[in-house]
């Protein structure tokens, strides 16, 4: 199964594709943990990105694009992934399918997480995230069991900085400005479902998966 989650920050596509991940056995892939990785480990990539990403801007394509590449490299996209965080444009669509292409592969299932913006405000002011996995956590919605402690991995959780007001704002304005296209081309290619996630995550995930078995059951032309 190839799944694209596509959705505002704070949609919760991060915390899906975490469970999905772990439900289906296929390796999440975010490309915003990714490069969190890159400027954490302070390579060029890292570099070239992190004052993007302190401004809530997007990364440029290209290098967002290489970094991907690299990823699908790794044997374990062989039966397929949960990707989060890309693609972010049109652009970013047609290189996603150019790469899948050139694998003779094709996106299944493309999953819209509609926010509402009181809830994505709401769910970004008090996300925590782990310093070591990525895992996310929030303060009031889903609390660790030891506070600043992340659940599975032991690692420390941390306030992104992209996550304080003035960020929020801009990333989601960069992001309304994107995500008509993006819903356009997918629509078009008979690939979008959309789904309500201002819902409490398990109920998305029993939605999500429920679509995911359907179109696994679906006859194949
Ligand atoms: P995320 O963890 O998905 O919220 O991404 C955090 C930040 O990483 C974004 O605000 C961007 O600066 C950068 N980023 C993540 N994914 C992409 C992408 N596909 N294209 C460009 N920038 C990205």
């Amino acid at each position: 199964m190839r799944m694209v989650l596509l959705g505002p920050p704070g949609a919760g596509k991060g915390t899906q594709a975490n469970r999905l991940a772990e439900k289906l056995k296929l390796p999440h892939i975010s490309t915003g943990d990714l490069l969190r990785q890159n400027v954490k480990a302070a390579t060029s990539l890292g570099k070239e990105a992190s004052d993007f990403m302190d401004k809530g801007l997007l990364v440029p394509d290209e290098l967002v694009a290489r970094m991907l590449m690299q990823r699908f490299e790794h044997a374990d996209t062989k039966r397929g992934f949960i990707l989060d965080g890309y693609p972010r444009n049109l652009k970013q669509a047609e290189t996603l399918d150019e790469i899948l292409k050139a694998r003779v592969l094709d996106l299944d299932i493309v999953i819209y997480l509609d926010t509402s913006e009181a809830v994505i405000i709401q769910r970004l002011g008090g996300r925590l995230a782990c310093s070591s996995c990525g895992a996310n956590f929030h303060i009031k919605n889903m609390p660790p069991r030891e506070s600043g402690i992340c659940d599975n991995c032991g690692g420390k959780l941390y306030q992104r900085t992209d996550d304080q007001e003035e960020t929020i704002k801009k990333r989601l304005e960069v992001y309304k400005k994107e995500v008509y296209s993006l819903i356009k081309y997918y629509e078009a290619r008979k690939k979008l479902y959309r789904l309500s996630a201002d819902e409490d995550a398990e109920i998305v995930l029993e939605k999500i998966i429920h679509l995911a078995q359907e179109l696994d059951d679906s006859p194949k032309v």
